[in-house]
């Protein structure tokens, strides 16, 4: 037996690709499945069912790339349906799964699958999105990639809700709701907030210094 029990040669792994909506996390997944089955290995690509904003049954990129996808309503769902002769598992939107899906990606990895993930890493606040902080900490391979702000063109790695008051974390929707916006551009708790926290900060630094 190899590193984590797998069979030896055969060693499993945990890619996250992670950014912005419309940053292409979608688009990368699918180019990373092509390749693993032009490589002729048996590939199973999952969804959360939440996500049927394009399709039931298919992961959908903004740029209408597509490819055949099996949802599911857990993440325990997924280790439930995967097949012994199954190499590598993609899962897409995989923020809309619970903690436990760490757990799921984990053993399957210790089987010797290649798990490959595309999720928000932020939500609409620039907050840590569901399990996604856990994800990015056991992966083996971490890709933050940017889309392009709409505002300024810059690189892009916040998520802008066009409508702040709707306040549920997860909100699914498409450019009606959502923007991909810089961070000068993403301006989630307002500047008076903003500056607030800034002069305590302030006090609490000098008050330490003061104190030594
Ligand atoms: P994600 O899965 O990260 O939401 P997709 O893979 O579905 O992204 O879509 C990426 C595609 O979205 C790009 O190739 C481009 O055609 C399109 N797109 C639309 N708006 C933007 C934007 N603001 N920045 C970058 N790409 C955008
Ligand atoms: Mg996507």
């Amino acid at each position: 037996m190899g590193l984590f029990g797998t069979m030896p040669g055969i060693s499993g792994s945990i890619e996250v690709v992670c950014g912005p909506m419309f940053s292409g996390k979608t688009e990368e997944l699918i180019r990373r499945v092509k390749r693993a089955q032009i490589a002729r290995q048996k590939v199973q690509i999952f969804k959360p069912a939440i996500d049927n904003r394009y399709h039931e049954t298919e992961v959908v990129s903004h740029s209408s790339i597509s490819t055949p996808a099996t949802p599911v309503n857990s993440a325990v769902e997924i280790l439930q349906k995967v097949f012994d002769s199954t190499r590598v598992v993609a899962i897409d939107e995989v923020q809309f799964f619970d903690e436990s899906i760490s757990i799921v990606v984990e053993k399957l990895a210790r089987r010797g699958v290649r798990v490959i993930m595309a999720g928000l890493d932020q939500d609409f606040k620039g907050l840590p999105f569901g399990p996604m902080a856990s994800l990015l900490a056991i992966a083996d391979s971490v890709d933050k990639i940017h889309a392009i702000c709409t505002v300024c063109g810059a690189p892009a790695t916040k998520t802008f809700r066009k409508n702040p008051k709707e306040s549920a974390q997860v909100l699914v929707g498409e450019t009606d709701l959502y923007e991909a916006r810089c961070r000068s551009h993403a301006d989630f708790f307002g500047e008076d907030q903003d500056q607030l926290a800034f002069f305590v900060n302030l006090n609490d630094s000098r008050s330490k210094t003061q104190n030594l």
